[in-house]
């Protein structure tokens, strides 16, 4: 399941909260703005950015992987999407 978050900080903060395992797709669109992130990178933990995630760019959020990459393509269009070097690629990658 994905849940998307648009304008909506306090539920998004609720979920990353409750899903410290989770992963997280902004959706900023352009050719490098979007990106995939796991709950915990430092990029969606920037304290001058709290209470405006949502706001700026809408979030979708799961804790399932496959789920969320069923649907990163289609979101993405007309651009690309890529995933985080600062917590993906370091941490856990992607099989
Ligand atoms: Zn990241």
């Amino acid at each position: 399941m994905v849940i998307q978050f648009k304008d909506k900080e306090a539920e998004y903060k609720e979920w990353c909260g409750t899903h410290k395992d989770g992963y997280v797709f902004n959706r900023a669109g352009g050719p490098t703005g979007n990106v995939l992130h796991v709950v915990s990178c430092w990029h969606l933990n920037v304290p001058s950015r709290k209470g405006t995630y949502t706001t700026r760019y809408p979030k979708y959020c799961s804790n399932n992987l496959n789920d969320l990459m069923e649907i990163v393509e289609e979101i993405s269009k007309p651009n690309s999407w890529r995933e985080c070097t600062a917590c993906l690629k370091n941490t856990k990658g992607l099989a």
